[in-house]
C-alpha cells in the first residue's frame, strides 16, 4: 500500500547525473541511482522509482529522445501520481516544450529538471532543484513544468539564458507557473490535476531548420534550406524583421511558401513579440508567405513547427495551428 504519493524519475542524463572526471570534465555517470543516493531526502516526500532512458550530455539528444520519455510516461499514466525527467540544461527547453505538445489533455504534473553544479560537488544545485521537483510533481497541478532555480515554468516557455548563474532557466514572455521561496506559490492558474484521458501525439517531422538572420546572411543559405527541408524557422531581428534590399530574403521565402515549405519567423530577442506589420522589412516577409511566431521562443517554434508538420502538409492548416495555443506557448494577437 502506498501512503506517500507515488513519482517516476525518469533520468536522461545532464550535468545532473554527471560525476568530474579526473582531468577536470564532466560527463554522465553510468548509474543514474546516484540521484537517490545523493539526495535520500526524496523518499520522504514520495515513493519513487527510477527509469534510466538515456544518459547523455543533452548536446548529444536527438528528437527520438522526446519520443521516447513522452511514450514511457504516457504507457505509466495510471501507476504514478507525476512524473520528473531529469535532463540536461543545455536543451532542457527544446524537450520540455515537446513533451507539452506530444501529450494532450495531461491529467497530472510533469517536472523536468536539471542543474548546473553536478550533484556531487559544494555549492550544486541539483540538490535542491530535484527535491523541488518531486515536490512541484506531487502536487495538484496537470501540466508540463521545469522546475529550475526559483521558478516553476509552462514547458513551453523555458528558455537557457545563463552559463553561469544559477537560475539558468528563466520564464519567456509568461509569469512563471509558480515561485519556489520559503513555500512553493503558484501565480497563475495552471491546469489542475484530473481524470481526463491523455493523448499521445507524437508523430514529429523532424526536417525542420532554424537559422538566425545576421548581417551579410547570403540568400543561397536559406535557398538551400528551403530545397533540402520541410519547414523553416527563421529567426528576424527586433519584431520580425528581415533583410529585404541587398542579400533580400523575400525571393526564398516567396520560393519556399511557393513549394509548400513553410517559414515561420521568430525575434532574436528574448523577450517580445514579432509585429511584422510596423516595418516595411515585416510586411515583405509577411507578403511572401512567411508565418509570424509571435511570442514563442525560437526553440518552442521550432518544435512546435515539427510537431504540426508530423500532423498535417497543408499550408492553411499549418499557418493556423502555428498561430493557434495549445499549452500556453503563445499569446495570439488580439
Ligand atoms: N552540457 C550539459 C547538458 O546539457 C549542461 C547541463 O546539464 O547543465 O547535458
Amino acid at each position: 500500500m502506498h501512503t506517500k504519493p507515488r513519482i517516476l524519475i525518469l533520468t536522461t542524463g545532464g550535468t545532473i547525473t554527471m560525476l568530474r572526471n579526473e582531468d577536470g570534465t564532466l560527463s554522465p555517470c553510468r548509474d543514474a541511482g546516484v540521484l537517490l543516493e545523493c539526495v535520500p531526502e526524496l523518499r520522504q516526500i514520495a515513493d519513487i522509482d527510477l527509469l534510466a532512458l538515456a544518459n547523455i550530455d543533452s548536446s548529444n539528444l536527438q528528437p527520438g529522445l522526446w519520443k521516447s520519455v513522452a511514450t514511457a510516461i504516457y504507457q505509466r499514466m495510471d501507476e504514478y501520481d507525476g512524473f520528473v525527467v531529469t535532463h540536461g540544461t543545455d536543451t532542457i527547453a527544446y524537450t520540455s516544450a515537446a513533451l507539452a505538445f506530444m501529450i494532450q489533455e495531461l491529467p497530472k504534473p510533469i517536472v523536468v529538471t536539471g542543474a548546473q553544479v553536478p550533484l556531487g560537488e559544494i555549492g550544486n544545485d541539483g540538490h535542491v532543484n530535484l527535491i523541488n521537483a518531486v515536490r512541484v510533481a506531487t502536487s495538484d497541478l496537470a501540466e508540463v513544468a521545469v522546475v529550475f532555480g526559483s521558478q516553476i515554468i509552462y514547458g513551453t516557455r523555458a528558455k537557457k539564458t545563463s552559463v553561469f548563474d544559477l537560475q539558468a532557466i528563466v520564464s519567456v514572455n509568461e509569469h512563471p507557473m509558480g515561485d519556489i521561496g520559503l513555500f512553493i506559490k503558484f501565480n497563475a492558474t495552471p491546469r489542475a490535476r484530473n481524470s481526463r484521458k491523455p493523448l499521445l501525439q507524437p508523430c514529429l517531422n523532424e526536417n525542420v531548420a532554424r537559422i538566425a538572420v545576421y548581417p551579410g546572411f547570403k540568400p543561397d543559405i536559406l535557398e538551400y534550406l528551403v530545397r533540402v527541408h520541410d519547414g523553416i524557422v527563421l529567426e528576424g531581428y527586433g519584431a520580425g524583421h528581415i533583410p529585404t534590399e541587398t542579400n533580400s530574403l523575400v525571393p526564398a521565402i516567396k520560393a519556399a511558401t511557393a513549394r509548400n515549405v513553410p517559414v515561420v519567423v521568430c525575434t532574436q530577442c528574448i523577450v517580445g513579440s514579432t509585429q511584422m506589420e510596423i516595418y516595411q522589412v515585416g510586411r515583405d516577409a509577411l507578403e511572401a508567405g512567411a508565418i509570424p511566431a509571435l511570442d514563442m521562443t525560437s526553440e518552442t517554434a521550432m518544435v512546435k513547427l515539427m510537431w504540426v508538420l508530423g500532423q498535417t502538409g497543408d499550408m492553411v492548416t499549418i499557418h493556423s495551428k502555428m498561430q493557434k495555443p495549445f499549452v500556453r506557448e503563445i499569446h495570439p494577437l488580439s
